[in-house]
């Protein structure tokens, strides 16, 4: 029978020796107390764990799982009941608990301590073992880990000699060319060579959906199969993320033999108990050897390999799955991208180009932290064209160093100005980096002349470079970017989560901010697996002392979800489209 009896409770004792142990963090998982009961089971004193990070009590696996499973959740719902978790004693034992926690929101009822608000309040209890689900989850981002450590040091280790691709152990574009050459040179008279490019055809949406490791496991079967399929007299090599080269003498096969290649890739692999079907586009480059005296071995063996490649995008466009022959007549897609570089240079040289500035907000002070640049063409005929209309076919042709530049000059030029009076606080300026650009050699020289040209502050210029930059793996890029980092300019990840490059890969990069890409930013309020995804990218980066900057913000509730989460800055159309230049001195921040 319920009584009305009020029950006289001392708070201060139940919570000093409660059946549990218990810790209460602050809003950034600093300890702020922590109950007799926990300091026994964990051999602490209260002065070793008061005002250090909560994460120190967890071991690394479960780091992970607290940023990717319980942080998200506490969010959401204030709360999170019967997690298992392991947690560190002093002796660094490990002790399986059951962790349950609340964050305390609500304002304080009388008799409450204000100081309270804002606080998480974790109660840990003894527990046997974990859940499989959670085991799987661990096992899993370790298991990515090892494997992504294992490529990395096999791919250094064969960069060395650069003849063969880590993955699949066919022979790299490196180790390919030379062989080819022989071949060439080689070759029996009236013997024709057939050179085939297989691309598979989306194999992005593999690694996307089913993970970089399942991507991994459909490479190799592919080279596995396409190395069956070759015999001695041929060659075999791995030249792209997910491009084949297959070269043999044509009269003992003919080129129907691409019939047998698209039968053989479309077959099922088995990845992880399912069945994926992958389809490839090809292109065949036939080179009667006999017609080519005089033309260095080397050379017709490039020529080949080109033409084999442009028939594959020309397979590519006439809808996958399905093998083309090159023939010397260049199909419309390769004259307009001709005429389009041809146009590029002239407007470069013409003026048409300009650049356009977005603002980025300080989250914390709510005000202008910077700009970023981003490129416009004013076309005569067709308007303003954006970078999606260009840049690509500028990087296919190297052109886009000189339009890159261009681009750091005048987002200098701007900056100097836009920090003219010494008062005001300083703001920054981004500007876009391609990975061409970044592997060019003189770009760091370049940067540095113009920063001591304009006598800019090089704290004040940032590059964004995307992730498929970094690893594109050029000497030249990593020299470029410990000269710039050098010089004091800042060096931000754009696009951060797109490229597959992981965590582990920044530790190698003198970066200092990560720019968490808009489609995860999207999914805030909606997607569990984006704000994980978003909570991670900021406690991660947060742990390495890098800037978090999110970009795409389109709603108020993806800005406040951002602020919660300790996001540093934003960028967005909810705060502001890109300015046109003479807009920008009279533009005011409005939030
Ligand atoms: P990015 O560096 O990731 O730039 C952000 C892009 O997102 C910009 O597109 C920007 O206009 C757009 N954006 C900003 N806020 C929002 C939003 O709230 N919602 C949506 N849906 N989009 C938003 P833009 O200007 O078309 O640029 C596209 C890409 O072209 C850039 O992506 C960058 O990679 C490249 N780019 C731009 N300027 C340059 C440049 O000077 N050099 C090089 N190499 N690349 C450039
Ligand atoms: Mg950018
Ligand atoms: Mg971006």
């Amino acid at each position: 029978m319920a009584t009305d009896v009020p029950l006289a409770v001392d708070y201060e004792t139940l919570f000093r020796a409660g059946p549990g142990g218990i810790v209460i963090a602050d809003s950034s998982n600093t300890i702020v107390q922590v109950n007799d009961h926990m300091l026994e089971w964990i051999g602490f004193s209260r002065e070793e764990l008061v005002g250090n990070s909560f994460t120190r009590l967890l071991p690394a696996a479960d780091r992970i799982l607290f940023s990717a499973r319980a942080m998200p959740l506490l969010f959401l719902d204030g709360r999170v009941s019967d997690l298992s978790f392991n947690v560190l004693g002093k002796d660094r034992v490990a002790r399986a608990v059951h962790l349950s926690a609340s964050r305390v929101n609500q304002r304080p009822e009388a008799g409450e301590a204000p100081s309270l608000v804002g606080t998480t309040v974790f109660l840990f209890t003894p527990r046997r073992e974990r859940t499989a689900e959670e085991e799987h989850l661990i096992s899993a981002v370790r298991h990515a880990e090892k494997a992504d450590a294992l490529r990395r040091e096999a791919e250094y280790d064969l960069a060395r000699s650069a003849q063969f691709d880590a993955l699949t152990s066919l022979l790299s574009r490196v180790g390919l060319m030379p062989r080819l050459a022989d071949m060439v040179r080689n070759a029996p008279p009236a013997c024709d060579l057939v050179t085939f490019v297989l691309g598979l055809d989306h194999f992005r949406v593999v690694n996307e959906s089913l993970g970089q490791a399942a991507g991994d496991q459909v490479l190799k079967a592919v080279a596995d199969r396409l190395l069956a399929l070759t015999d001695e007299g041929s060659l075999c090599a791995r030249v792209g993320d997910d491009e084949f080269v297959v070269v043999g003498p044509g009269s003992a096969r003919g080129v129907s033999f691409a019939d047998t290649l698209l039968d053989i890739v479309s077959a099922p692999i088995l990845v992880d108990d399912l069945d994926i079907v992958v389809t490839a586009s090809i292109g065949a480059s036939e080179s009667p050897i006999t017609t080519a005296e005089g033309i260095a071995p080397a050379s017709l063996a490039e020529t080949q390999v080109r033409q084999a490649t442009s028939a594959m995008y020309q397979a590519k466009a006439m809808g996958r799955n399905r093998w083309k022959r090159f023939t010397s007549v260049l199909d419309d897609s390769a004259i307009n991208e001709i005429r389009l570089l041809g146009e590029i240079r002239a407007a470069l040289a013409d003026g048409q180009f300009r650049l356009e500035y977005q603002p980025q907000l300080d989250l914390e002070t709510r005000r202008l932290h910077g700009y970023e640049a981003l490129m416009r063409w004013d076309h005569p005929e067709r308007g303003v064209i954006g970078p999606a209309g260009f840049i690509d076919v500028a990087e296919r042709s190297g052109l886009v160093n000189q339009l890159g530049a261009w681009a750091c000059r005048v987002a200098i030029e701007r900056c100097l100005q836009l920090n003219a009076s010494p008062d005001a606080p300083p703001i920054t300026v981004s500007v876009n980096v391609s990975a061409r650009q970044l592997g060019d050699p003189r770009l760091a020289e370049m940067i540095a002349e113009l920063l001591a040209e304009s006598g800019l502050d090089p704290a004040l210029l940032t590059l964004e470079i995307t992730e498929t930059g970094l690893i594109t793996d050029s000497p030249g890029a990593h020299r470029n970017l410990e000269l710039l980092h050098g010089h004091g300019v800042r060096l931000s990840i754009d696009d951060f989560g797109t490229g597959h490059a992981g965590f582990a890969y920044l530790k190698d990069f003198p970066v200092d901010e990560l720019k968490i890409d808009g489609s995860f930013v999207a999914g805030l309020g909606d997607s569990a697996e984006d704000e994980a995804i978003v909570a991670s990218c900021i406690d991660v980066g947060h742990a390495m002392g890098l800037s978090v900057v999110a970009e795409g913000i389109e709603t108020r509730e993806q800005l406040d979800r951002l602020a919660e989460m300790g996001c540093d800055v934003i960028q967005g159309y909810f705060y502001s489209k890109p300015l046109r230049d003479d807009s920008l001195d009279t533009w005011q921040p409005s939030i």
